[in-house]
């Protein structure tokens, strides 16, 4: 028994989510209210957000414990600024932003993205930044050219203008393969996020391949809970074995 709990103990989930809206319109965007709801849930169970860069360490230290969870943001919509940071303020919780850096101050999906200010401002707040590459194309589909340039290219920009020391990478899409995953190595990333599999992120994880659970608009606050807390993650992927989830 004391076996099967270390096996839960030593997991924890990051949570992939796009935008935080005042009205969801689609099933990326989190209304606002929805997303303070979660973030109290959090809270109230016990979990506490802790920052990518120290999720990598306990990782690599075989010291994962699993009430920490790490909160990431894809495409770095500027509704964030205004729905969900002040949201995480509050509770002086971390979180990681992704952003395709060719687009920052323009838009992405018709919604308008942060520009540098926005930036700025936001990591004074404790926000951190990543790269989710330059211009959010499918890696795969890739030559070697341009894969190394979507790669190299949007990591060198935000260090430059952030000052960055460590350096996470969200592949669109969350697809990757290993030609991906080497391309992102060698182009100095510390490590790198994927969608897909229910299953939590361990010290045994390659960080190339480290797991995200989406957040979406269909998410109700039972699936939440539950996405968040390790000890279902075996019951839910036997689960969406039989139906995919949604
Ligand atoms: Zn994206």
């Amino acid at each position: 028994m004391e076996a099967v709990a270390s096996i839960f103990q030593s997991r924890f989930k990051i949570l992939a989510y796009h935008s935080v809206v005042p009205v969801s319109r689609s099933r990326y965007e989190i209304a606002s209210e929805v997303f303070e709801k979660q973030m109290d849930c959090l809270f109230s169970a016990g979990y506490r957000a802790i920052s990518l860069k120290d999720a990598l360490s306990s990782m690599q230290s075989g010291c994962v414990d699993s009430k920490s969870v790490v909160i990431t943001f894809d495409d770095g919509y500027k509704a964030l600024v205004d729905h969900a940071f002040p949201v995480l303020s509050r509770r002086g919780w971390p979180a990681t932003v992704f952003v395709p850096v060719a687009h920052i101050g323009g838009q992405y999906e018709s919604s308008a993205l942060m520009n540098w200010d926005d930036i700025n401002e936001a990591v004074k707040k404790g926000i951190a930044f990543g790269s989710h590459t330059m211009n959010h194309r499918n890696l795969l589909e890739l030559n070697d050219e341009d894969l190394q340039n979507e790669l190299a290219e949007s990591r060198r920009i935000l260090a430059s203008e952030l000052g960055l020391s460590f350096h996470p990478l969200a592949y669109p899409y969350g697809y990757f393969d290993r030609r991906v995953a080497d391309a992102a190595k060698a182009s100095g990333y510390d490590l790198a996020l994927t969608f897909g599999s229910i299953l939590s992120n361990t010290s045994r994880t390659n960080p190339f391949e480290m797991k995200r659970e989406q957040v979406l608009c269909s998410t109700t606050q039972k699936a939440f809970s539950r996405k968040v807390d390790v000890r279902y993650d075996l019951q839910r992927k036997l689960w969406h074995m039989i139906i995919p989830e949604r």
